[in-house]
């Protein structure tokens, strides 16, 4: 069975969906590995390092493939050159993708969607949310550290003493975390809030403060360990009672997010307007519309003297450690997958089940059905 690696094309794409120390892994449950020459190279994997790991260059690895792994989801034209029931495996951002889809169907490819995954402990190794997770909170901080005309570690110099920036993180899921503890490493003090009670021990032990706001959240998260949608109301209120923590804030990170829904807009224009000029926001919910209300995905906006920064894809600005990851997920995915050297769907398992979007020719995931309507 022939494992292909295309270059990707979408984009401003740098990731890729193998990297040369993962080759070994799939020739040695018996799969031979089609590189597209360069399809590494954004992340800093030349082809020869693929090659001297065992895999082989081939200009047109789509259409010799039986399984294609890929970060982005597959163009029209990309989908056209696959084989007819070829498995595909990839970061598919299958919620409304109907084009996308569509074309798989009709093109009978087994696609997994690495974002559907279930999060459960045996996933644990395949989970590519927070793989990417961890580097967009990562990123987020810097991005607002280099734009910031202040430092974030307290300096006592002979010219003087410079006071820490203060951090105030909104969302303490995966990505807030990491923005929490790459903050505190560079010498911020650092707020956080999340509507979650269960993850105030970790913000306190990565050395932050949890931002205690007099908001009922009993109920505020599913077994999976996501957030649930709180009413109107409540995101009023949440507003009302963080508009302290914002406005003492020289960076405001914010990465909340309610599963399968546009984020919740938790920063008003006023809320900005109270910030001191110079201030940075970094909304990593810029992709689902952002937490923040003057945020444009893609761009950076600067009103009322606060640079509003709505980043899209960061885990591709990083692209040799994201790369690694993601090849760590989706190879794990994949040898899950396999059995005797072919993929054999065993779809009593939910690990199997759950990222599977298109089987025989039809579109089988529930939810992602019923978004396409
Ligand atoms: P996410 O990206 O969906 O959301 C980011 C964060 O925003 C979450 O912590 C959420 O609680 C928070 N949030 C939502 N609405 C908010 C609001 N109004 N105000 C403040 N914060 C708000 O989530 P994620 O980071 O991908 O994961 C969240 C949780 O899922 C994890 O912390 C963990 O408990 C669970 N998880 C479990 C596994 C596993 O393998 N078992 C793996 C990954 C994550």
């Amino acid at each position: 069975m022939i494992v292909g690696i295309p270059k990707e094309t979408a984009a401003g794409e740098r990731r890729v969906a193998l990297v040369p120390e993962l080759v070994g892994k799939l020739t040695g449950a018996g799969l031979e590995v089609l590189v597209e020459p360069g399809a590494g190279e954004a992340a800093g994997f030349l082809d020869a390092a693929y090659v001297e790991k065992g895999a082989r260059l081939d200009g047109d690895v789509l259409a010799r493939a039986d399984v294609v792994l890929k970060v982005q989801p597959p163009s029209a034209a990309e989908i056209g050159r696959m084989k007819p029931d070829a498995t595909l495996i990839g970061l598919l951002s299958p919620y409304g993708n109907a084009t996308t889809l569509n074309a798989l169907a009709a093109r009978k490819v087994t696609a997994f969607s690495m974002e559907l995954l279930p999060r459960i402990t045996r996933a644990q190794p395949m989970d590519a949310l927070s793989a990417m997770s961890t580097v967009s909170g990562y990123k987020a901080v810097l991005m607002a550290a280099s734009r910031l005309p202040k430092v974030f570690p307290l300096l006592m110099t002979a010219a003087g003493t410079l006071t820490p920036a203060r951090v105030f993180v909104i969302g303490a899921g995966v990505a807030g975390l990491q923005a929490i503890g790459t903050a505190r490493r560079l010498g911020a003090v650092v707020e956080a809030y999340d509507t979650r009670p269960a993850v105030k021990e970790q913000v306190e032990s990565l050395g932050a403060k949890f931002a205690e706001l007099p908001l009922q959240t009993a109920d505020a998260q599913d077994k999976g360990g996501y957030a649930k949608a709180q009413s109107e109301e409540f995101y009023r209120k949440q507003r009302e009672f963080m508009g302290r923590c914002i406005a003492a804030a020289d960076v405001v990170i914010t990465t909340a997010l309610v599963p399968g829904q546009k984020a919740p807009v938790l920063i008003t224009e006023e809320m900005v307007q109270g910030m001191r000029p110079g201030s940075v926001i970094v909304d990593l919910a810029a992709e689902q519309g952002g937490n923040c209300a003057l945020t444009q995905p893609g761009q950076d906006v600067v009103k009322h003297g606060v640079t509003v920064i709505g980043p899209l894809n960061l885990p591709s600005s990083v692209p040799f450690h994201a790369s690694q990851m993601y090849a760590r997920n989706v190879t794990s995915f994949l040898a899950h997958l396999v059995k005797d050297g072919r993929v054999q769907l065993d779809l009593a398992d939910e690990l199997t089940k759950g990222p599977l979007v298109i089987h025989q020719g039809e579109i089988v995931h529930e939810a992602v059905k019923a978004s396409l309507k």
